[in-house]
């Protein structure tokens, strides 16, 4: 989770970037940054919450240039401190870089162990930091070939954005797994983590960049260079919940793809209902999907309150839980004396959907039948969608015992074979995906010690 976006070549370029994050607020709304340059030097502001929050006018019109790039932050590696926060900016042989990642380094921890050794000196915990010493140490050679020596270190899901005096460089990890879309503003490119971000500036979406694919951007133009074999393993999490519905990823339109797991989800796992209802705001392209296929109609039983950030933000459980209640409501008029369907997109702890199922039966629901467009999420991802294993409900529980969980009166997801379906794939195919979160089955290697290593002050009996 992160949002990252850059320009190059657009007057007030840190302008164009505030509102290009604002459209990627949905990735992150713990911290913020813009990092802009005007062929000489690089300024940089960030700070901990929303972009609006941290970003005022008087800043933005101190980050002078026509180079620019953010970042919106959810802390996947590393604490929420302010050194955290990205763009960082450093001062190197080569000259100031600033750096936003999207994403997590699985072999960050490893590689930190070694850089500390040979006398790096580290100033946050955020895995990101790794990639700037690893640029530091390259040889003198161009930019761009610097960044590939680096990146070549590390194993993960990244897409990356870094901005020199007067050129910027991005690139995508060789398995695609976090998305990073091309743009054009009139003459000037662009990137950005969702293509939503190109539509609130006005911009032109061009294509998404292949995994393994860098692209650099000066004032002249744009070159792009393979730095990997592409080995595509998109994230299908981004299409189930992590990306905004009006974005298209890799050739697929969010909520299309999100539509036809809601008829999917009503082909094979039917229920006996008189409504179908949605958890906003995620779940109602599905659930908008499982109406239409099934014939039932799709009312709005559940209001959200539009000024309380996602529920999943607040970091402890309680204040999670009070978090749902002020954020959702069940319409009384509608769901009383009705079997309502339920469809949302994902359960990873439980708290969201239990607290509805409650909601809806205080509302009057006779009947309350879950129906997930997602498989039973079993497994922790260490690609920068952040979710802790222990905390996840069917790490532990069967789909039966979930049901009770969550105190409905039946409970179905949709299997790995039918989600691919809704991208139009079949059982026969090569999924371009990575599903490990529902399957296990992770497309790098997992180090044995996580990111939470980074955290810890003394790291005794962990070996480089
Ligand atoms: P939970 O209450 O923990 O089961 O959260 C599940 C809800 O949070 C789902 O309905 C999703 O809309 C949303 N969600 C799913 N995965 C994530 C994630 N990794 N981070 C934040 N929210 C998520
Ligand atoms: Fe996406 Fe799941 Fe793979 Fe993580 S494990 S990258 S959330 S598909």
């Amino acid at each position: 989770m992160c949002g990252v976006f850059g320009i190059v070549g657009v007057p007030k370029a840190a302008e164009i970037t505030y509102y290009a994050l604002v459209a990627l607020q949905h990735r992150g709304q713990e911290a913020a940054g813009i990092a802009a340059a005007d062929g000489e030097r690089i300024r940089a502001h960030r700070g901990l919450g929303l972009v609006t929050d941290v970003l005022a006018k008087e800043t933005l019109q101190q980050l002078a240039g026509d180079l620019a790039m953010g970042h919106v932050r959810y802390s996947t590696a590393g604490s929420n401190t302010v050194q955290n926060a990205q763009p960082i900016v450093v001062g190197t042989h080569r000259g100031q870089v600033a750096l936003a990642h999207n994403g997590n380094l699985v072999n960050a921890p490893r590689l930190r162990i070694a850089l500390e050794k040979a006398g790096s000196l580290f100033q946050s915990s955020s895995d990101t930091e790794v990639v700037l010493h690893l640029l530091a140490r390259a040889g003198e050679m161009p930019f761009a070939d610097a960044v590939v020596q680096a990146v070549r270190q590390v194993r993960g899901g990244f897409a990356l954005v870094l901005l020199r005096e007067d050129r910027l460089v991005a690139l995508r990890d060789p398995h695609g797994l976090r998305p990073l879309a091309l743009g054009q503003l009139g003459d000037a490119w662009c990137v950005a983590s969702e293509s939503c971000a190109f539509e609130a500036i006005g911009a032109r979406f061009v294509r998404d960049l292949a995994p393994g694919e860098l692209v650099e951007i000066t004032r002249d133009g744009l070159t792009s260079r393979r730095w990997a074999e592409p080995q595509p393993r998109l994230c299908v999490f981004e299409h189930i919940y992590f990306a905004r519905p009006d974005s298209d990823i890799d050739g697929w339109n969010v909520h299309a793809v999100r539509k036809r797991m809601g008829r999917l989800l009503a082909k094979y796992h039917p229920a006996p209902g008189d409504i179908v209802i949605g958890v906003p705001d995620s779940s109602i392209s599905a659930a908008s999907g499982y109406a239409e296929q099934s014939g039932i109609p799709y009312e709005m039983g559940l209001i959200k309150n539009k000024y309380i950030a996602r529920t999943f933000i607040q970091p402890s459980q309680e204040m999670r839980e009070a978090g749902v209640r002020m954020k959702l409501n069940a319409v009384r008029s509608v769901v009383s004396g009705r079997r309502v369907i339920l469809v949302d997109d994902s359960i990873v702890r439980g708290t969201t959907i239990r607290r509805i199922v409650e909601m809806l039966r205080e509302a009057g629901a006779t009947e309350v039948h879950v129906r997930i467009s997602s498989p039973p999420y079993r497994h922790p991802c260490h690609y920068g969608i952040d979710t802790a294993e222990k905390q996840l409900l069917a790490a532990h529980r069967s789909v039966v015992q979930m049901c009770t969980d969550i105190g409905a009166d039946s409970l179905a997801f949709l299997s790995v074979a039918e989600m691919m379906e809704a991208f139009g794939f079949d059982e026969t195919s090569a999924y371009p995906f990575c599903n490990a979160c529902f399957s296990g089955d992770y497309p790098t290697e997992v180090e044995a010690f996580d990111k939470f290593d980074l955290e810890r002050p003394a790291r005794e009996g962990v070996t480089a």
